[in-house]
């Protein structure tokens, strides 16, 4: 047997047990759920605290060994696949709720908790932990805080960003940086939590946050709203933040094709909760604190709007079961998507007034390109953020290529984001320079440099360290 004192080094801090080798490690640690990398990292190590994350990036540094953080592999941009050769760490032992303080409304965490065990423990104490999102029951709190992650109810509570209060972790040379603070306000010097939010594991390896936490919202009002085009709808938006006094909530976009693809293949299992035909829809919830009056005033907004004409159609969730078959519609997408396969999934933003502009130039785009390819877009329409499903029912490199060359051209003559969601990883990488200038590409890389001379955390995502 081949001597591996890495290996060796690494089982000294965590123990054997915690340690994968070679061509043991683990297909979790190799590639992320979209399955499309596989690499072959040297090895795979599961801390148990913050002193091993240290102890381990101190190791990695001296050897000059990559190293890629791992969370819930949700992010399917290759964002958590780690380098041939290189070391995973996965943070998935380092999963405790240290406190929830219900007077600051704060949740203590540890990178390795499962978003929706963050959400339950909040609302066990009457906390509400606002980030949602479909890869609620994978994603972890280090995954969501790497991608900066969003979701359904960015329209009102914001992003990981709005939600970081204090962070703590580790940096390439093992050096712990730790700011596990309550203080919503704080003006002392660089918030240097926000390079790594949304850093993608390049800049550190975060072990542990503060969160910031709501208190617990005892009503919720859910709705299917059609409207006859999408600058109604989003009129009917801009109303709604209002007319509910403040409690919208969640506000998701669905253009009519994908509503008809999605609800048709959904049958008979579903039944589609409103005809197929009107020009846009929504998925629509509030969430407040008036049991008495909330749903009274929910429906009669939208009836205001429905007489107005801004609205065509709507449907209220009458209860948990119907409001779980409206949210269905958006969320249960492998019903729709399966056929499509192979697709690609794109997660793109800008203004939100440009974006049926936007989705008629990508449309535009995809025909010239890939004259058979079909697409369904989608989104949170709160945040900017927008999905279209690509497909033409076969893939090879040339067609990938030319649909992401379709669509990140027509972003980028937005001045929109070629990723709102997933991040960069390895697939959006060749196309930063379409959504970023040289400018911001070279102080990121005067940034990287910095924290990590070595170029160790997670080489090959995001940006290259040189001028492409
Ligand atoms: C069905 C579905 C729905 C989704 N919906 C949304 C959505 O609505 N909004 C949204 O924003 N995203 C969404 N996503 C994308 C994805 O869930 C998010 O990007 C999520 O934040 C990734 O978390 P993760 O734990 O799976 O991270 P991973 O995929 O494991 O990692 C993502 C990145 O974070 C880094 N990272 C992981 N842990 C750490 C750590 N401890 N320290 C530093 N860096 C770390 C990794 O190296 C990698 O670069 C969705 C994904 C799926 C599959």
């Amino acid at each position: 047997m081949m001597a591996d004192r890495f290996g060796d080094e690494l089982a000294a801090i965590v123990g054997e047990k915690h340690v994968q080798r070679g061509d043991t490690v683990d297909e979790r640690y190799r590639t992320d759920i979209s399955r499309k990398y596989a690499t072959a990292p040297g090895w795979a190590v599961r801390p148990g605290s913050t002193a091993e994350v240290s102890a381990i990036m101190r190791a990695a540094h001296a050897a000059g060994i990559s190293v890629t953080a791992i969370g819930g592999q949700s992010g399917t941009s290759g964002a958590a696949v780690p380098s041939d050769g290189g070391l995973a760490i996965s943070l998935e032992r380092m999963n405790r709720v240290h406190a929830i303080d219900t007077l600051s409304m704060t949740m203590d965490v540890e990178a390795g908790c499962i978003l929706q065990i963050a959400q339950e423990a909040a609302e066990v104490q009457g906390a509400f932990l606002p980030l949602d999102l479909g890869a609620r029951g994978s994603a972890m709190i280090g995954g969501t805080i790497g991608t900066n992650a969003g979701g359904n109810r960015v329209v009102r509570w914001g992003m990981m960003r709005d939600m970081v209060i204090g962070l703590e972790a580790v940096l390439a040379d093992g050096t712990v940086v730790s700011s596990l603070t309550k203080m919503l306000k704080d003006n002392a010097g660089y918030h240097w939590k926000h390079l790594l939010i949304g850093s993608e594991g390049t800049l550190g390896i975060v072990t542990r946050a503060v969160l910031r936490l709501r208190p617990l919202p005892t009503t919720r009002q859910t709705a299917l709203v059609a409207a006859p085009g999408f600058e109604q709808m989003i009129r009917v938006m801009r109303r709604l933040e209002v007319s509910l006094s403040g409690q919208l909530s969640s506000f998701e976009l669905m253009w009519a094709d994908f509503y008809e693809t999605l609800t048709t293949a959904q049958l008979p299992q579903r039944p589609r909760p409103m005809p197929s035909g009107y020009g846009i829809y929504a998925l629509v919830e509030a969430m407040g604190g008036n049991e008495a009056l909330d749903g009274q005033m929910f429906e009669q907004a939208l009836a205001v709007l429905m007489e107005e004409g801004l609205l065509s159609d709507a449907v209220i969730a009458q209860s948990d079961q119907q409001r779980e078959a409206l949210w269905a519609v958006r969320e249960d997408l492998s019903p729709g998507f399966t056929p499509r396969r192979p697709f690609v999934a794109y997660d793109v933003s800008m203004a939100i007034a440009d974006m049926p502009a936007f989705v008629d130039l990508a449309l535009a785009n995809l025909k010239q390109a890939v004259p058979d390819a079909t697409s369904l877009f989608y989104g949170h329409a709160g945040d900017g953020n927008l999905h279209a499903n690509v497909s033409n029912g076969t893939m090879d490199a040339a067609t990938k290529a030319a649909f992401d060359t379709a669509i990140f051209r027509a972003v980028s003559s937005f001045g929109g984001s070629i990723s709102a969601e997933h991040g960069i990883g390895m697939d959006r990488l060749p196309y930063i320079g379409m959504t970023r200038t040289a400018e911001e590409l070279d102080l990121m890389r005067t940034i990287k440099r910095a924290i990590d001379p070595k170029g160790i955390l997670n080489p090959g995502k995001v940006f290259t360290m040189d001028a492409q």
